[in-house]
């Protein structure tokens, strides 16, 4: 989940898909259509058996396969209009990159949640080490291991009391 809100892009990510497919001699099938709609349709981090199972019943008519879902995100990918994220819990974790602000995460090691957050002075340190070493640094990830807060919190009394019997 992201408070920030995503950048102005001059074209919708079907138009950006579009490109680049006609780069590839390939078109925007209905089902291509469905598939970049629904995943652009929120913000949150996905995996592709959460969109599979979101485009389980047809629309317009078209159901899609989970073999289309499958590629069309690799092709999304490749697109740099989706990225992945990370792997927790044998998850791969994608989230949008197409018109979305840098941002950096923090992944908790115990319920898997990603945490976003966005820090100026990482992006000005990384900056500055990319210019001393005469690397032209076009964006970057960074993601933090750890115990989120929710999860480092004690446990309730409630929890306390059972274990004690
Ligand atoms: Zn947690
Ligand atoms: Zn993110």
């Amino acid at each position: 989940m992201s408070d920030f809100a995503p950048k102005e892009v001059a074209a919708s990510p079907v138009e950006k898909f579009t490109e680049f497919l006609s780069t590839r001699k390939m078109r925007l099938t209905q089902e291509r259509d469905i598939i970049v709609r629904e995943i652009f349709s929120d913000h949150e981090h996905f995996d592709v058996d959460e969109i599979v199972a979101r485009l389980d019943k047809p629309v317009d008519g078209r159901r899609v396969s989970r073999a289309t879902v499958y590629r069309t995100v690799s092709s999304l990918e490749e697109a740099g209009l989706i990225r992945k994220v990370a792997r927790t819990n044998d998850r791969e974790v994608y989230e949008h990159d197409y018109g979305y602000p840098q941002h950096d995460h923090f992944i908790c090691e115990k319920c898997n949640n990603l945490i976003e957050f966005r820090n100026e002075e990482i992006s000005a340190i990384l900056e500055k080490v990319a210019m001393e070493m005469g690397f032209r640094m076009v964006g970057h990830r960074l993601e933090g291991y750890g115990i989120c807060a929710e999860c480092a919190k004690p446990p309730s009394r409630r929890h306390r009391k059972l274990d004690m019997i």
